[in-house]
């Protein structure tokens, strides 16, 4: 049975949903913002993305662009308004469609039905195990990373700090974050672990440490991946 990830912040429309759509057969997890919905999609693979716009933390027009950076799974936008439909169309996101709130439930779920058996006779790519950004590359897969054709040598924090990074490339994270992604929420360190890791990294993957191309630092909040190759 297919697995829907339901991206939603609006507690009692996203039950109504999920109800609803177990009801159909289909099995169904949901997210309450945006990043713990791009965690979920790549930790879970799911058929395809039901995908709100308005959602703390991390906009839906932002999850879906980091989305097609690093896998097709098919995405359904949630939008409330209609010039949030003119930017889907505007931003290219590659969203597969979009549905307007309110809706009904029997043409959202024949849209749900079209798009899944678009990707059933189109097989799609599972999630990319390659990341790369400037001229970092890290293989998820096999635990390695390289600058341009020299492969770094990473302590395995230093190696998840830097997945998480550029996973997030372009976006503020603050270091609270950045511990309970890397380090588990049950860490009992605090967030100074943070820049002593980002420190060790810098080193690692700078050519200047002290003028970072890559880490910069968000004063006040955390650190940034930016890549010259992708703006922001
Ligand atoms: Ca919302």
């Amino acid at each position: 049975m297919p697995t829907i990830l339901l991206v939603e912040d609006e507690l009692t429309f996203a039950e109504t949903l999920r109800y609803n759509l177990e009801r159909e057969g289909y099995s169904v997890i949901h997210a309450p913002d945006g990043v713990e919905g791009l965690e979920l999609a790549r930790r879970q693979q799911p058929d395809l993305i039901v995908l709100d716009i308005m959602l703390p933390r991390l906009d839906g027009f932002s999850v879906c662009r980091i989305l097609r950076q690093e896998s097709d799974i098919p995405v359904i936008m949630l939008t409330a308004r209609q010039d949030e439909v003119d930017r889907i169309a505007g931003l290219e996101l590659g969203a597969d469609d979009y549905i307007t709130k309110p809706f009904s439930l029997g043409e959202f779920l024949a849209r749900l039905r079209a798009i899944l058996r678009r990707s059933e006779a189109h097989p799609r790519t599972i999630g990319r195990e390659v990341l790369s950004a400037g001229a970092i590359k890290v293989d998820i897969s096999s635990r390695r990373a390289w600058r341009d054709t020299n492969e770094l040598s990473l302590a395995q924090k230093e190696f998840d700090l830097l997945t998480c990074l550029i996973r997030n490339r372009g976006i503020a994270l603050t270091r609270d974050l950045l511990l309970e992604r890397v380090w588990g929420a049950e860490f009992a360190g605090d967030s100074r672990t943070v820049d002593v890791h980002i420190r060790w990294l810098r080193e690692k993957i700078e050519r200047d440490p002290a003028r970072p191309r890559y880490i910069q630092t968000v004063r006040g909040v955390g650190y940034r991946f930016d890549s010259a190759d992708e703006p922001g």
